[in-house]
């Protein structure tokens, strides 16, 4: 496997649309990277361009040791797998597989043996003599992964994968394409505009946003420290709660007096918008805490979502299932755990340390 490095990567359509500004990413060998983003913002265009099914207007994309603009997609030894698996429908699945491996013309023994491989590590082998039509969604999608699989790429591209399974299915080859990616300690760049699927797979995430990136790091570092406003809305659900607030003496200060634990590198009287997550705020019937009244509520099972009315605005809080509150009731609202991020309310960058 390979590193992947895009550097300087512009692309504007002949139409004058610009579906990637100056983007530099550094993908390790043997990582899951996951590009993420809303529709729009460049995410197929950037991994087309590796690809080579797109030529890039100006930048420069290296595979391994090699500058690879400008050759063609067959030349760059990647494989793509898409949202729409796009499997012959006459051939078996054996012969699905085999189909990349026949037209770079390798001889029969190692086309046999690669596809015996990527079978077995897919659990495909009670399928090999079926055609497609007679394969469920997974089982469709799985033989994509074999036939990139087989010709063992220098990087696996994978646009929107399993946008087409049904959630439970979804879930499940989500567990296998990163069991699958570790084991064969595979390059891998991932494109969602599904968070979830970002969080749950990643080694690293890229956000994307027109054409630019917002925000890298790994799944944890996003989610505890979004790097801006546009990245705090974009990660979690329920997503994080915004409040405008002003530093005041070792606090965060909201309307209605609401104080969260102010973060370091802020100036006393600065005003900013903290990010608090819902597991970070929690409400009692009675005791410390600013007003609030519930307004509506989720349970989730092993939680529950309330949504609560402050004067500060309207809050998500996350609570265990075990609390349990009545719609309209008043209760008192407190911020707990660790200082909330806080952003410049005009960039709407972070700006605490
Ligand atoms: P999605 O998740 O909807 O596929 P994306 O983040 O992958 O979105 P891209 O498909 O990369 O976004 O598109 C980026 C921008 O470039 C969009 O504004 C899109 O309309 C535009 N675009 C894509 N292909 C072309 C094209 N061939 N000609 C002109 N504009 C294009």
């Amino acid at each position: 496997m390979a590193e992947v490095h895009v550097r300087k990567l512009h692309k504007a359509f002949p139409d004058g649309t610009v579906a990637v500004e100056e983007l530099d990413l550094e993908i390790k060998d043997g990582e899951l990277f996951v590009m993420l983003g809303p529709s729009g913002c460049g995410k197929t265009t950037t991994l087309r361009c590796i690809a080579g099914l797109e030529e890039e207007t100006s930048g420069q994309i290296q595979i391994g040791d090699e500058v690879v603009s400008g050759l063609r997609p067959s030349e760059r030894d990647i494989a793509m797998v898409f949202q729409f698996y796009a499997l012959y429908p006459h051939l078996t699945v054996r012969e699905n597989m085999a189909f990349p491996l026949r037209a770079a013309k390798r001889p029969e023994a190692e086309i046999n043996e690669r596809v015996a491989e990527a079978a077995r590590m897919l659990q495909l082998e009670p399928y090999l003599t079926r055609t497609p039509s007679k394969l469920s969604g997974g089982e469709q999608q799985r033989v994509a992964l074999g036939r990139a699989m087989v010709r063992h790429p220098k990087a696996f591209l994978m646009d929107e994968p399993l946008t087409n399974l049904d959630a439970e299915l979804r879930a499940d080859m989500r567990a296998e394409v990163k069991h699958l990616q570790q084991r064969l300690n595979a390059t891998m760049i991932y494109v969602t505009h599904d968070q979830t699927e970002a969080m749950a797979l990643g080694d690293r995430i890229a956000i994307m946003n027109k054409g630019n990136l917002e925000q890298l790091g790994a799944p944890m570092e996003v989610y505890n420290r979004p790097a801006s406003l546009f990245a705090a809305r974009f990660i979690g659900s329920p997503p994080m709660n915004l409040i405008e607030a002003e530093v005041t003496n070792g606090h965060l200060t909201a309307a209605g007096g609401l104080q969260m634990t102010a973060p370091e590198g802020l100036s006393r009287g600065q005003k900013v918008i903290a990010g608090v997550r819902p597991e970070n705020f929690t409400i009692s019937a009675t005791g410390d805490g600013v007003q609030g009244r519930i307004v509506s509520r989720e349970a989730l099972g092993d939680e529950t979502i309330f949504v609560v009315e402050c004067q500060a605005g309207l809050f998500h809080v996350r609570m265990p299932a075990t609390a349990r509150f009545d719609e309209e009731q008043v209760v008192a609202v407190r911020h707990v755990g660790v200082a909330p991020p806080a952003y410049d309310p005009t960039t709407e960058k972070v700006v605490s340390a």
